[in-house]
């Protein structure tokens, strides 16, 4: 029987944070044993003057069955479960909601929200279930969020001439900052991911200090390094809230920095989770986006449907051979491929075969059309890979002295991990091909080195 959250007062709850689809309250209230370190997480609704549709077809639906568990909880028990051990997945579990607790709590807590937030939507008064979850950043120690991106360079096999210097060069993470410092939306960034990933120590300081210099250059707006003190985060003017109560507070930031790292250095190669993304990343994206994207185009082409669709198309340019053949962009559902969007069915059995033997007998420097839906699901996997964070628990910074670091299980935990929509794929082809063309005109291309290139 999970725990009912309607037996605590709303006003145990404290109002933490929220995104597009969620908000996050985080336990305050007296001890107790089903709550203690955990933080509440409701979906979220738009306030009734936008809302487009009637809800009644869904009020009518839930009076008869009863409302499913949250997806997140699904995907992570059936499906993440399976590829990173337990110990560094956040505890998740589903709790009972009602409405009058639900309305309890928006009319004692809503006023805490950002105004343009409120504006626009609120707590869903009418779910039932919501998401219990360890609290990764809100106890009496050091979080530090981590969000590493992509941790390998592609094999040279399936990307064009106009790219491939460039994306074996330069990792796509470097790639990356250097458009969007073009465009004015970031700073110029010295970290590399595939620094933090190789498992050397001299590199993984390397990239720390460069996640720690943007941090300290951006006023902390970089969203690759967050860090909490006793759950609030600590902006890089204050970064003497790292310390330890008996340390000098006139301790300088450089030595800061230098404690911080040490002890981040400790724990990550203290644990597997690194190595598991990075090689989780890797095996998902074999083709790169171009070569999934060459073996879709290939695949709908072969389609039998395909031509008889198609026939007057060739019919009339027989001989020519200069215009193109139609083709649906990356990820559509299409005349060869209905419904592209996997749900948790699609994803455990896709998981029994990237698990089993059938992965190695792939040869994928000759991806075959009949095991396209195997490399697309595999795609969008690998890029919930590339997107998720990780949070590490540390103790408060002492000048002088050599913490003993204790890792244990939640001391490395990986968050963030929300199947990817297939819908995604196109604007992803397309963010590629600029990346990739945009940084082919850099005279100063960045070396990034990986170190499990095979
Ligand atoms: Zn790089």
């Amino acid at each position: 029987m999970p725990p009912s959250v309607v037996d605590t007062s709303p006003s145990d709850w404290r109002y933490v944070s929220e995104g597009g689809a969620t908000i996050v309250f985080s336990y305050n209230g007296p001890p107790n044993p089903n709550f203690n370190g955990t933080v509440l997480r409701l979906r979220k609704a738009l306030v009734p003057a936008l809302r487009t549709v009637t809800r009644e077809g869904t009020v009518q639906t839930r009076a008869n069955n009863e409302e499913p568990d949250d997806p997140t909880i699904e995907y992570q028990t059936k499906c993440m479960s399976r590829l990173i051990p337990p110990e560094h997945l956040p505890r998740l579990e589903t709790v009972h909601l009602d409405e009058p607790w639900l309305e309890r709590l928006v009319a004692q807590q809503n006023l805490r929200r950002p105004e343009t937030r409120r504006e626009t939507d609120g707590i869903d008064v009418d779910r039932q279930k919501g998401v219990l979850a360890t609290d990764l950043v809100g106890g009496d120690w050091l979080a530090v969020e981590i969000k590493p991106k992509w941790g390998f360079v592609p094999s040279p096999k399936h990307l064009s001439a106009a790219t491939k210097d460039a994306k074996t060069q330069t990792c796509r993470f470097c790639m990356h900052n250097h458009l969007r410092k073009s465009k004015g939306h970031i700073i110029e960034m010295s970290y590399c991911p595939l620094d933090l990933f190789s498992g050397d120590e001299a590199r993984i300081t390397k990239a720390i200090h460069g996640l720690w210099d943007a941090w300290t250059e951006s006023g902390g707006s970089v969203n690759n390094l967050k860090i909490f003190a006793n759950g609030k985060i600590v902006h890089p003017t204050e970064p003497h809230r790292m310390l330890a109560r008996d340390a000098k507070p006139d301790t300088p930031i450089r030595e800061i920095r230098d404690l911080f790292t040490s002890a981040l250095l400790r724990i990550l190669t203290a644990t597997p989770v690194l190595r598991i993304l990075s090689e989780l990343q890797r095996s998902l994206d074999v083709l790169d986006i171009e070569g999934l994207s060459r073996l879709w185009r290939r695949t709908e082409r072969t389609a039998p449907s395909y031509r008889t669709t198609f026939a007057s198309f060739f019919e009339h340019t027989k001989g020519d051979g200069v215009e193109k053949p139609p083709s649906t962009p990356l990820g559509v559902s299409s005349l060869f491929l209905s419904e592209p969007q996997p749900d948790i069915e699609d994803w455990e059995e896709f998981l029994d075969t990237y698990l089993s033997p059938f992965r190695d007998g792939l040869d994928n420097s000759k991806p075959a059309p009949e095991n396209l839906r195997y490399y697309l699901l595999a795609y969008l996997l690998s890029a919930t890979f590339k997107d998720c964070s990780l949070i590490a628990r540390l103790d408060f910074l002492k000048p002088g002295v050599e913490q003993e670091v204790k890792v244990g299980p939640q001391t490395v935990t990986v968050i963030d991990l929300d199947p990817k929509s297939m819908e995604k794929l196109r604007e992803w082809e397309k963010l590629d091909k600029e990346i990739a063309t945009f940084y082919s005109t850099n005279t100063e291309k960045k070396t990034c080195v990986d170190a499990f290139a095979s």
